[in-house]
C-alpha cells in the first residue's frame, strides 16, 4: 500500500511521520528513539506482537497493564503509564486525510495519548488505513472493536461473529469513549510510525 498521501496529510497536521517496511524494521528504529525514559503502553495487539514491551524494557524503565508489575494493581500501572515520559498506542483507524480515531471501553488509552508527555508514537500497520475520517470510524466500530470484543471474551452480540457492531447495551460492552484526532495537540510531539505490514486489529 501506498503511504504517501496520509503521510503528507499527517505532515499537514503536524505530525512527524515515520515509515518502514515491517515490524522489525519499526521496532529497531523505535529502540534506538526509546532510550533511558519511562514509557507507558496502551492496549494494543500491534505493540504486543512487535514485542516492544519485551525490547523497550530492556533499556527504559515500562509500564503496561497487559504485562503487570510487580505488587501493583491495573489502575496502578494506568496512573504510571499516564505520567511516562513516552506513550505508545496503536490506533482503531486512521484516514488518508489525517485523522485517527481510537476506541476505549476503560479510557486510559483515549486519554493518554492526549496528554501528558513528552512524546506520543502511535504505531500503525496498513490494514488500519482508511480513506476518510467517516470510514476510520466505520472500520474503528464495525471491525476492530468487534474483533477486540471477541480476543477478549466478552458477551457481547459482536463477539460472536465478529462481523459489526451492535451497539450494544451490554454491562461487557468494551466501547465506552473514543478519541478523534483532528489534528496535532499543542502540548507534545506526536510521531506516526507506518508499517507495511497488517499488524493487530
Ligand atoms: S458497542 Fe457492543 S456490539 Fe458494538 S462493538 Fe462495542 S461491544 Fe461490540
Amino acid at each position: 500500500m501506498e503511504f504517501k498521501e496520509l503521510q503528507v496529510s499527517l505532515e499537514q497536521k503536524g505530525y512527524q511521520v515515520s515509515e518502514f517496511e515491517n515490524k522489525e524494521e519499526a521496532a529497531r528504529y523505535l529502540n534506538e528513539q526509546i532510550d533511558g525514559k519511562s514509557v507507558g503502553f496502551g492496549g494494543s495487539v500491534t505493540l504486543d506482537e512487535m514485542g516492544l514491551y519485551e525490547s523497550l524494557g530492556t533499556h527504559n524503565k515500562v509500564w503496561w497493564h497487559w504485562k503487570g508489575a510487580d505488587g501493583l494493581t491495573v489502575p496502578e500501572i494506568h496512573k504510571e503509564a499516564a505520567v511516562a515520559q513516552i506513550y505508545l498506542s496503536s490506533v482503531n483507524g486512521i484516514a488518508k486525510t489525517g485523522e485517527i480515531v481510537n476506541i476505549d471501553g476503560t479510557g486510559n488509552r483515549v486519554a493518554s495519548t492526549i496528554y501528558g508527555h513528552e512524546k506520543v508514537y502511535f504505531v500503525v500497520g496498513e490494514n488500519k488505513i482508511a480513506n476518510t475520517l467517516e470510514g476510520a470510524m466505520e472500520r474503528a466500530r464495525n471491525i476492530a472493536a468487534p474483533l477486540n470484543a471477541r480476543r477478549l471474551n466478552r458477551k457481547t452480540p459482536c463477539a460472536v461473529k465478529a462481523d459489526h457492531c451492535y451497539d450494544c447495551k451490554s454491562p461487557e460492552r468494551i466501547c465506552k469513549a473514543a478519541s478523534i484526532f483532528w489534528g496535532k495537540p499543542n502540548s507534545q510531539e506526536f510521531e506516526v510510525v507506518l508499517i507495511h505490514e497488517k499488524l493487530g486489529y
